[in-house]
């Protein structure tokens, strides 16, 4: 039975009904149910870090991920929808340290300063790893409750009740069989190397761990004088002046000419080594007026050349080998600054690749924490970073300072603490990738990449340029690495919780995390010592590679695997190129020598209004929140979709107010909406009340009653259907939700429903059948749309299929609307097209002869181009009368044409309007005047539609006698029982009009 919509579609209220409604039916569990003996289809979720709120970038992923997900369903498929989280990882350890208090600490002045915990030592020594942890699991937890709480506002179905955690016991081990498989396959190792490194959270960070942007730093040309003369100096350049104190060698190019060059001026002179081509810039620098060559070599010539360095280091720290303090030879030198670059094997990978070259061991005065050890006693316990002015203070005492200033560059940061990252040589484990690249390559072109290039160029060029990946973190909330080690060299990888049980401390059903792990032993099998797990954990970015095995709980569950490996489609924001896509590529290949995915689709993000990312230090996030509680979550959804193609970046639109208004944003997602729900309201109220069946009145019965514009209909909703499924198909979501919008603001609201107000009005038997052809289009055209647009918009769809009759439990249970190309009509769409550019070639005539709308006009003379030009045309000769408001069309031809008249040209040959008024056309002119007035007021009275009324008129003699011969024609059309034309116009309502420039007065009397 079909019920009336209510009068407004207020979103928010109708979508939290519309929610709990699918509670209280099981309508998500029914609907996945339905579909279990279909073709099995495996989606995997990207887990997204669980900060517990989703922000715009989040919405848009999990919206993309439901539209297709509900599509597949409507397709038949039985899709595995589980959703994950990402739960491990610093930012959780960061926000634990806020919270977590440290008894007993005092601050300098003595009073009790406990909040927060500020060092690895407090965690260890103080609060206890276990605690820590135990806080991180409890922390984790709650945050992926509240934000599956914001995913399911959002409406998205997905298996909210059996997600996929990292921080769980089976995934856990999945990640280990994996890094057992790396081992296996001679890809884990340890190395001691160069890595970045958070000096405040105190672990190594991947390059995808961290963010750059520009940082203002000292800039310091220093001279190093030579050994055998120092009264001549090598002249360095470096921006990192606290490394100065592990200078073990001066880089200079090969092939660069560089010279010995005597500066002088007012302030002296200097002798200093450096690029030829840079001594005016470099004479500039040192504040001197002239430069002088004195000697000439090419860097080749160079190597060896032995200086005094900044420092001196105690001997016992310091491993002596030829070059140490020497000139030594690298091809990244480049032709600027100096020429000559400082070197710092143990704080920068560049220098530690021309240490290992040279023979010279890194000299790494700095711990975890970022500051100087108990070898560079001169500082020890300084933070490094704030060391820079001492040093140069130092220098400049020794003499040795040839220029300081600041410079800005970009610089890298902690993508977790914001701290600047420094270089530090450390052990780190690391897994080979160069050596699986090929395969990664092959793999990246065996899957499907939407768009294309996603794979093709950025995945390829990110995987072309890939280094070892350094895997271990040196924190605690995390998956344990599951390397034991022995002093004897002896390594254990365990692969599965069973092998634990050969070791001592283990009990069954321990947590595997850290510490409780780092107490589970193994005797060593060569040397019988004690072998203990290395104490770091995994880079977060493992745990999430792993997740298409690790989810199905493979290797533990086998049947889960064969029942759905390999996963069909994943699909993520473009950042994941460096990312999950990567991460799994690598997880992949190294476990099954493939991609865990067939299809990878990129999505790109969602700025703010000026194409700046959102972030909260920028105060321009809006909130998925924030929009929904505005304009419901289908609004947001529609909008995330619509505004651009996946791939391209989205500046949100958020200000309707502006002038002129925004094309783009939530809001106008809603106006089309409420275009839609405006047009059920029409046809529901109407089919309501005539109780209108539509199994009753089935298409192929009403075929004989339809009308040709009924066909153009059923021809236009198939089109949009075909687009619909296209877009889908593509992946080209865009072109699928303006495809329905063009359908629903453009065909259906704009012309469809203009088309047949009159037969919905009438009321008479002879014309029943024709009015049934038209309720039976316009319901066929609504369950339509309604049904195509469940993925984007799953409430509406549902409000409106249920106030529609619909007979499934719930729209999602439905199957796809396919397009019935028997019912695409080109021929009668052309020339509904045709009809429609004359209604609006009339419409700029009548403006611009300031003719109204509401008189209607004498006749028109339509002149087709070719023969059967008219005939398109008079398909529609009712329709171009009603619509252009003219009484008569005449089909002429070209010499015919009256001559006294402009014709005006359209695209299929030219009209002539003939604006003549006579007294018939102003009769009916002014009646139509009066009837839009009577309207107006019916409306302002909240009269129902079924209402009848009494109406009083007052208006000068000549209009009254006008009005008389349109009289019964106004009494139908305003449901009036009686006009009746007095001097005093009575009634519930009476309202003085002015009609062009003449009073009319009427009176309304409810009956
Ligand atoms: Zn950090
Ligand atoms: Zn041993």
């Amino acid at each position: 039975m079909i019920k009336q919509v209510r009068a407004n579609y207020d979103a928010p209220t109708i979508e939290k009904e519309i929610q709990k409604a699918w509670i209280e039916n099981d309508a998500y569990l029914k609907t996945k149910a339905l579909r279990e003996s279909g073709e099995r289809f495996y989606f995997l979720d990207g887990p997204p870090y669980t900060t517990g709120h989703i922000h715009m970038g989040t919405a848009l992923n999990k919206t993309i991920k439901d539209i297709f997900i509900r599509y597949w369903r409507m397709n038949g498929y039985n899709v595995r929808d589980q959703p994950g989280f990402d739960m491990h990882g610093l930012p959780i350890e960061v926000q634990v340290e806020k919270m977590v208090n440290v008894p007993g600490r005092v601050s300098k002045d003595g009073k009790p300063d406990e909040l927060g915990i500020r060092s690895k030592k407090e965690i260890e020594d103080i609060v206890g790893i276990d605690n820590f942890v135990n806080t991180c699991m409890n922390r984790a937890l709650e945050l992926h409750a509240s934000m599956t709480e914001e995913f399911k506002e959002l409406g998205v179905w997905m298996d909210w009740d059996h997600p996929y955690q990292t921080i769980r016991k089976d995934y856990m081990e999945s990640a280990w069989w994996t890094l057992q498989r790396a081992y296996e396959r001679d890809l884990l190792n340890p190395s001691s190397r160069v890595v970045t490194w958070c000096p405040r959270c105190e672990t190594a960070l991947a390059e995808a761990e961290i963010e750059y942007w520009d940082e203002t730093d000292p800039s310091v040309m220093v001279k190093f004088p030579l050994a055998d003369d120092p009264s001549v100096s090598l002249l360095i350049w470096t921006t990192t002046p606290w490394t100065l104190p592990s200078n073990m060698m001066v880089a200079a190019h090969p092939d660069f000419d560089y010279a010995k060059i005597r500066f002088s001026g007012e302030n002296g002179e200097d002798t200093a080594i450096c690029l030829e081509s840079q001594a005016e810039y470099v004479m500039k620098k040192g504040g001197f007026q002239k430069f002088e060559v004195l000697e000439r070599f090419k860097g080749k010539d160079m190597v060896g050349m032995a200086y005094i360095p900044p420092y001196d280091i105690d001997p016992k720290y310091l491993k002596r080998s030829e070059y140490v303090y020497k000139v030594v030879n690298a091809d990244y030198v480049e032709k600027d600054n100096t020429g000559l670059v400082h070197t710092a094997p143990g704080f920068g990978p560049d220098d530690y690749d021309t240490g290992k070259r040279y023979g010279v061991e890194p000299f790494c005065p700095v711990g975890e924490a970022g500051r100087y050890t108990e070898e560079f006693p001169l500082m020890e316990g300084r933070k490094v970073k704030t060391a820079n002015e001492d040093i140069i203070k130092y220098l400049k005492e020794k003499g040795v300072l040839f220029n300081t200033e600041k410079i800005k560059h970009r610089y890298g940061h902690c993508w977790r603490c914001k701290t600047p990252i420094i270089y530090r040589n450390t052990k780190q484990w690391f897994i080979n990738v160069p050596k699986v690249k090929e395969t990664m390559l092959s793999e990246i072109e065996r899957a499907k990449w939407v768009p294309d290039w996603a794979g093709s160029t950025r995945e390829k060029n990110w995987v072309d340029g890939a280094r070892d990946w350094c895997i271990s973190r040196q924190r605690y909330w995390g998956i344990p690495i599951p390397v034991w080690e022995c002093k004897c060299g002896e390594r254990k990888v365990i692969g599965q919780i069973d092998q634990l049980k050969d070791g001592d401390g283990y009990t069954e059903g321990m947590d595997i995390h850290r510490p409780w792990i780092d107490k589970v032993t193994f005797k060593c099998p060569k040397c019988g010592g004690t072998m203990t797990r290395i104490p770091d954990i995994l880079d977060v970015w493992f745990d999430s590679g792993v997740a298409a095995w690790a989810s199905l709980g493979y290797p533990a569950k086998k049947d889960e695997f064969d029942k759905w490996w390999p996963c069909r489609f994943i699909v993520e924001a473009h950042d994941q190129t460096r990312g999950w896509f990567y991460s799994q590529l690598g997880a992949g290949t190294i476990s099954f020598d493939r991609a865990p995915y067939d299809e990878v689709m990129m999505h790109a993000w969602m700025l703010d209004p000026k194409g700046q990312k959102m972030s909260k230090s920028l105060g321009n996030v809006v909130e998925p929140r924030e929009v929904i509680s505005e304009f419901g979550a289908d609004a947001l959804r529609l909008y995330s979709v619509r505004a651009n193609a996946p791939w391209d970046d989205t500046c949100f639109q958020w200000d309707m107010k502006k002038n002129p208004p925004l094309k783009e944003g939530p809001k106008n997602a809603w106006k089309v909406l409420n275009t839609y729900w405006n047009v059920v309201k029409f046809a529901s109220m109407y089919m309501e009340i005539d109780g209108f069946d539509p199994e009753k009145h089935p298409i192929a019965e009403m075929e004989k009653y339809f009308r040709d514009e009924d066909r153009w209909m059923f021809s236009r909703t198939e089109k949009m259907k075909r687009a619909v499924t296209e877009g889908l198909e593509s992946r080209e979501l865009h072109k699928a939700a303006r495809a329905l919008e063009d359908y629903i603001l453009e065909d259906l609201s704009k012309w469809y429903v203009k088309l047949i107000r009159d037969r919905s009005w009438s009321e008479d038997d002879a014309s029943q059948n024709d009015k049934l052809a038209s309720y039976c289009t316009l319901y066929y055209a609504i369950m339509q749309t309604a049904i195509a647009l469940a993925p984007f918009t799953p409430h509406l769809s549902e409000e409106i299929y249920q106030h529609m009759g619909g007979k499934k439990l719930t729209v999602h249970m439905e199957d796809w609307p396919v397009c019935d190309e028997s019912l695409i009509r080109d021929d009668i769409e052309h020339s509904m097209s045709l009809i429609q550019e004359l209604v609006e070639t009339i419409a700029t005539e009548r403006a611009k002869m300031g003719s109204k709308l509401r008189w209607p006009l004498k006749q028109i003379f339509v002149c087709g181009k070719e023969a059967g030009s008219n005939d398109a045309v008079r398909m529609f000769d009712e329709v171009l009368k009603q619509q252009g408001n003219v009484k008569d069309i005449v089909y002429t031809t070209a010499d015919r044409l009256p001559r006294d008249k402009e014709p005006t040209a359209y695209s299929d040959g030219q009209i002539v309007i003939d604006f003549d008024v006579t007294p018939e056309i102003e009769a009916e002119g002014y009646a139509r005047e009066l009837i839009r007035r009577i309207q107006q007021m019916r409306k302002d009275m909240k009269l129902n539609v079924e209402q009848y009324i009494e109406i009083d008129v007052s208006a000068e003699e000549y209009l009254t006698k006008l009005f008389g011969t349109w009289k019964d024609y106004i009494a139908g059309e305003v449901r009036a029982k009686t006009i009746v034309f007095t001097d005093a116009p009575k009634g519930d309502e009476v309202k003085t009009w002015d009609v062009t420039g003449k009073d009319i007065t009427i009176g309304i009397t409810k009956l």
